[in-house]
């Protein structure tokens, strides 16, 4: 089990909630799926796009400044480990990595709160929707192995919007 001590990394200072010293803000889904809609609707993929890189720069940039404060977190498998609990505690939801290799990953997701979200408020889609999870994704894996941010490119193959079983992604080289 890694070293992460979320009493002293959360913490609150009048209206600004930080982990680890950065700055989070914390929407419920009315918030988010709306985000996501109004984008999809107005903008098409260009909105699509937007949601995909600002998660990817948001998660590049945190997970960069986390390991350049926790050296002890050194191996890969212990920076997985890492993202996926934190993850999972910002309440996005449940994410395996498998597979992973600095060349590409297979990335399991059984329970997200954009599916969630995106169910109770618009019911079953077409097309996978997770956009926010894709970016979230590349970025991460570009903070643990050190590359430029944008180095890869993530497809939802299988969603759970779509009533797949769970959403499946799939990292490669851009
Ligand atoms: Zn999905």
């Amino acid at each position: 089990m890694i070293i992460f001590d979320w009493q002293h990394e959360l913490n609150r200072k009048g209206h600004r909630v930080a982990i680890s010293g950065q700055p989070i803000a914390m929407h419920c889904h009315h918030y988010n799926i709306n985000l996501q809609k109004t984008l999809e609707d107005t903008l098409g993929d260009e909105g699509v796009q937007l949601l995909y890189q600002s998660a990817e720069e948001t998660s590049y940039h945190g997970f960069q400044n986390l390991f350049n404060q926790y050296k002890k977190i050194r191996t890969i498998k212990s920076k997985l480990e890492l993202a996926a609990m934190l993850y999972q505690n910002s309440g996005l939801g449940i994410i395996h990595f498998q597979r992973v290799r600095p060349s590409g990953a297979r990335i399991e997701s059984p329970a997200s709160h954009h599916v969630t979200g995106w169910l109770a408020k618009h019911g079953r889609r077409d097309t996978p929707g997770c956009h926010f999870t894709r970016g979230w994704i590349a970025g991460t894996l570009e903070a643990i192995y050190s590359l430029p941010c944008g180095f890869y490119t993530v497809d939802e193959t299988k969603c759970k919007m779509k009533r797949d079983d769970e959403c499946i992604f799939h990292v490669q080289e851009r």
